[in-house]
């Protein structure tokens, strides 16, 4: 993956605009790992299997959040109304492989996220820690 933009680390601060739970670019569908649906059972008081059953649609032998279209399930008055439990693609935004080049950054994120360029220094090692937990690649 092309580094260059990102060596000296990016600054990032989510600004609570709650865009990235509406419209979430190539990740249509907002992705779950185990690990997810797990911390969001054990949030909602319920099992796995019933919050799977409940919450989830399964897609190309991936596990996501019902309703592709329109804005997250969980998102009330632009905010996460399961904050603590939220999904790894939610905590990993910006910082998303497919975000992780100049084009797509400069021309889109950039453009889409008011928090980009805002709030503390996110270090190139970190970064990719976040682009390891990308829920398509687990
Ligand atoms: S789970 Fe929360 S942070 Fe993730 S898309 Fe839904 S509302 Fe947004």
């Amino acid at each position: 993956m092309q580094k260059n933009f990102w060596k000296d680390g990016v600054r990032f601060e989510c600004q609570g605009t709650g865009r990235c739970c509406v419209s979430r670019g190539t990740h249509g569908y907002v992705y779950l790992t185990l690990k997810d649906r797990k911390r969001f059972a054990k949030h909602l008081g319920v099992s796995t299997q019933v919050f799977s059953k409940a919450h989830c649609v399964k897609s190309d032998g991936w596990y996501h959040l019902k309703g592709p279209e329109g804005a997250c399930q969980f998102l009330k008055e632009k905010s996460c109304t399961v904050y603590e439990a939220r999904p790894a693609q939610c905590r990993t935004w910006p910082f998303w492989p497919e975000n992780m080049n100049a084009k797509t950054w400069n021309e889109e994120v950039t453009t889409f996220c008011p928090g980009i360029g805002k709030g503390r220094l996110y270090s190139a090692e970190e970064i990719e820690d976040l682009l390891k937990q990308d829920p398509l690649n687990q």
